[in-house]
């Protein structure tokens, strides 16, 4: 086992990864910003090391200055955690080529699977179904159209190497088309730095289903059932609920074990997670995460398991240790992705947080690095806490999770807490009944 981990990450996130080591005896090393020397990830850590300037280029991103920072104090391990270098083939190889070892996939299951394409063909073949789109990158405007009119309008054109929800444009008849692949190339061009874009069905009330999976260097997959997370606002999640309130005990068996299947096919290792829109009883695969996500807690809570501390036994070559008779998914869970944000205008309200105090009690969690006297920079992802909780029904999770945001205390600047709290006592959410468009109805935002 590892001795001493380095993790390439801020926030709540760095903290959750410290947690997992420190209760695995591993000693842990921060890197942080300029911006972030007073940092509760940094203040934990065993160890840091400034790795340079605010802007995310200069530090969080700045591969060679992490690499320096391991072999300087000594880490054998890198955790990347979610965002920044996560998902960044050339970064997970050049750790690797550096002697340390990379807590995730290979590389090259993570670029098959940041190329949107791709990672849909490879699902095809393994038998699992996708949504019906191109096959290829747009050359071809005249080929785009006959696509379009063979999958059916409206159709969505989709950044092939996108993320976070941006690079994506609906067209609903032939004349939008071409516009809407022109600003969809754009898009992706200046923010991953490649144009390339294709087209999807588009789905008119689907949920966002996702499978959690676990494989291990020997051969052994599980999966721990779904993840809704079709609360969202433009693509992004905000809310998240496991299991999801839209599927049966047979439906998440058979996609799950369908997953299961293809990712021990794909000779996958570590965490990752299958995203699939669901409508009508149909499941189609969008994309797979290769990384740890944001919403992992929910699964924790029903499951038991430390998803953590599973990616780094793995990364040490250790077997899973049991298999997927083993897991017992009981309760339900819900997260709220708590950002700094004006809960009517989602303004950002980065800041000094005066006051502080985190709802606790039974079946409550918070994962978050902020506390009383914290100032919240303006430079990175807006999310400064994520509440989750745990009932033995919904019903006993919703009510749960109504008192601990009535408990919650941030102040001195905007929070989205407003926001949870008008939403759970929603008739529509509290039954749930809700698809991917819903929320953006409820917060009055449609584009
Ligand atoms: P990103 O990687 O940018 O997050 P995804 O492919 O995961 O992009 O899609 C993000 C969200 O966009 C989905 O959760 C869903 O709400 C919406 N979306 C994506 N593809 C479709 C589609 N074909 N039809 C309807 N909505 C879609």
């Amino acid at each position: 086992m590892f001795e001493k981990i380095l993790i390439a990450n801020r926030g709540e996130i760095a903290l959750r990864i410290h947690r997992a080591c420190h209760e695995m005896g591993i000693q842990t090393v921060a890197v942080h910003s300029t911006a972030d020397a007073d940092a509760m990830h940094v203040r934990l850590a065993d160890e840091s090391v400034c790795i340079g300037e605010p802007a995310p280029r200069a530090s969080y991103l700045n591969a060679a200055a992490i690499l320096s920072a391991a072999e300087l104090t000594g880490a054998t391990a890198i955790h990347p955690g979610y965002g920044f270098l996560s998902e960044n083939a050339n970064f997970a190889e050049m750790v690797e080529a550096h002697g340390f070892t990379f807590i995730g996939p290979t590389p090259e299951h993570i670029r098959v699977m940041g190329d949107k394409l791709a990672a849909k063909a490879l699902m095809r073949d393994l038998g699992i179904p996708v949504v019906p789109g191109s096959e290829e990158a747009i050359e071809d405007i005249e080929v785009a159209m006959r696509t379009a009119e063979d999958i059916g309008y409206p159709v969505l054109v989709k950044a092939a190497h996108g993320g976070g929800g941006r690079g994506m444009r609906i067209a609903t008849s032939p004349q939008e088309i071409r516009s809407a692949i022109s600003i969809a190339r754009a898009e992706a061009e200046s923010h991953f730095k490649n144009g390339a874009v294709y087209l999807e069905k588009y789905l008119a009330k689907p949920r966002h289903i996702e499978i959690q999976i676990l494989a291990d260097t020997h051969g052994n997959v599980v999966h721990f059932g779904e993840r809704d997370c079709s609360l969202q606002r433009r693509h992004q999640k905000l809310l998240e609920e496991a299991p999801s309130p839209a599927l049966n005990a047979d439906q998440r068996a058979e996609i799950g074990n369908l997953v299961s299947a293809g990712v021990a096919n794909l000779g996958y290792r570590g965490v990752g997670t299958l995203e699939f829109l669901f409508e009508d009883g149909v499941f189609y695969f969008m994309e797979m995460n290769t990384r740890l996500q944001v919403e992992h807690p929910v699964t924790e809570m029903i499951s038991g398991v430390d998803l953590v501390r599973e990616q780094i036994r793995i990364a040490s070559g250790a077997p899973l240790g049991y298999y997927q008779n083993d897991i017992h998914l009981q309760g339900h869970s819900i997260e709220c992705r708590i950002t700094a944000e004006n809960a009517k205008t989602f303004t950002p309200s980065p800041g000094y947080i005066a006051d502080y105090h985190a709802p606790g009690g039974l079946g409550v969690r918070i994962d978050s690095a902020i506390y009383a006297g914290y100032t919240v920079p303006p430079y990175y992802d807006s999310m400064i806490a994520k509440l989750i909780v745990h009932g033995r029904t919904r019903n006993e999770a919703l009510m749960r999770l109504r008192r601990a945001l009535d408990e919650c205390v941030i102040d001195g600047i905007d929070t989205t807490i407003p926001l949870f709290q008008s939403l759970i006592t929603d008739r529509d959410f509290v039954n749930g009944d809700y698809d991917i468009h819903w929320l953006e109805r409820f917060v009055g935002l449609e584009d």
